[in-house]
């Protein structure tokens, strides 16, 4: 038996995200860090759930989510991507967190291989081991982070099950193409494995690139959990209402899960989700420009200030190569350094892997005032002139 000393003594419990922003509270520092916007909500969204608070209901809703927000859930993806979706195969979760769990916890067994992609999202390492899992690491290759389906065949072995993709990525903002996704269709096929695909950035897309979902590849489709969230869709991080995509019989195991993990996800805000997706792709197209204005206003200021500033196709981050941009690639060092001596918050990339780490690259968040832009960019030039 192990003690209790012995069972709190794990790796650190707090993730990057809540130590950036603790740190930025605690020095008054211009959080770039963590993703969230601090730009105005949008108030036909706002409206939709204080209605939905007085109008609707407050009790518990159906296990898998209300049938409208299924429904509106299917009705979205057909329009915005071309996926016909059986509403059998829809659960709505407590934000892409709890649909990431219950999607691991059903899919892996005690002693199964999963393959996860560096840079990765913190919350996919720590699923997969408490379902029982081990992780094979394969990482995307810098500048243009680039999947290496060489790399991705090599790592699959005899107790592989499964692979846990993420485009478009958090952190580079590099999404996968369909040649790759084949790719991994292909490998896919030929043991048997099913794919976890985090698409919560598919609607944070600026240029132009078409974001390919898993589910639309044949070799895939059937094989495939595609997790999505409103918080990222309509800029609502606090929401916390995602969902999990898949064939009946996937969405089932998910839903078998998920009935005890949160049971079901908070009623007035799902109706205001459901009412949300029915806006049309021209809301979409302006909520879009006002996040691509915040961007383009930060790489142009950083690049200005003679920071290398890597393309990124979407998400709200962009990322610095600090080599080409004349620093010690330290992302660690830096970023401790910027938000003690510069008053900015940034997130290293290192904090993204598990092993091996790309340490030459350093996140930020553009979901900011313009004001609150141009102040970080100021700190930053002020920094390096220093
Ligand atoms: N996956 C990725 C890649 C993310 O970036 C985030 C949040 N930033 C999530 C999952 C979690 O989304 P949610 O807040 O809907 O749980
Ligand atoms: N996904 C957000 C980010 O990448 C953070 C979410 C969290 O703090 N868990 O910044």
């Amino acid at each position: 038996m192990t003690s209790l000393a012995e069972r709190l003594s794990g790796p650190a419990s707090t993730t990057i995200f809540e130590i950036m922003s603790g740190l930025a509270r605690e020095l008054g520092a211009i959080n770039l860090g963590q993703g969230f916007p601090d730009l105005a909500e949008p108030p036909e969204l706002v409206a939709a759930a204080q209605r939905a608070l007085s109008e609707r209901s407050n009790q518990y809703p159906p296990m898998r989510g209300l049938p409208e927000l299924r429904a509106a859930i299917a009705a979205y993806y057909s329009r915005e991507q071309g996926l016909e979706l059986d509403p059998a195969g829809i659960v709505v979760t407590s934000g892409a967190t709890e649909a990431l769990a219950a999607s691991l916890l059903a899919l892996v067994r005690p002693g199964d291989e999963v393959i996860l992609v560096q840079p990765l999202y913190d919350a996919y390492l720590p699923l997969v081991q408490w379902a029982g899992g081990t992780a094979r690491l394969v990482s995307l290759e810098p500048p243009l982070w680039t999947l290496p389906l060489d790399k991705l065949a090599a790592a699959i072995g005899p107790k592989t099950r499964g692979i846990v993709l993420n485009t478009p990525n958090n952190p580079t903002g590099t999404m996968l193409t369909r040649a790759e996704l084949e790719g991994v269709g292909t490998l896919a096929e030929r043991q048997d494995l099913w794919v976890v695909s985090d698409e919560v950035w598919e609607g944070m897309v600026f240029d132009g690139t078409p974001h390919v979902s898993p589910l639309a590849i044949p070799a895939l489709a059937k094989r495939t959990v595609k997790i999505g969230s409103a918080g990222k869709i309509f800029s609502m991080t606090g929401w916390k209402v995602g969902w999990a995509l898949a064939a009946p019989p996937l969405a089932a195991a998910v839903a078998g899960k998920h009935q005890f993990l949160t049971f079901t996800t908070a009623t007035p805000l799902q109706w205001a989700v459901a009412e949300a997706l029915t806006l049309p792709a021209e809301w979409h197209r302006a909520h879009r420009a006002r996040y691509a204005a915040a961007k383009a206003q930060l790489v142009e200021g950083l690049t200005a200030a003679g920071f290398a500033v890597l393309p990124a196709s979407g998400t709200w981050f962009v990322t610095i190569d600090l080599a080409a941009s004349g620093l010690a690639p330290d992302d660690a060092a830096l970023a401790e350094q910027l938000i003690r001596e510069a008053g900015v918050a940034s997130i290293p990339v290192s904090a993204f892997y598990a092993d091996q780490p790309e340490r030459g690259y350093l996140r930020l968040c553009f979901a900011k005032q313009d004001a609150t832009l141009d102040q970080a960019v100021e700190r930053l030039v002020a920094f390096r002139t220093e």
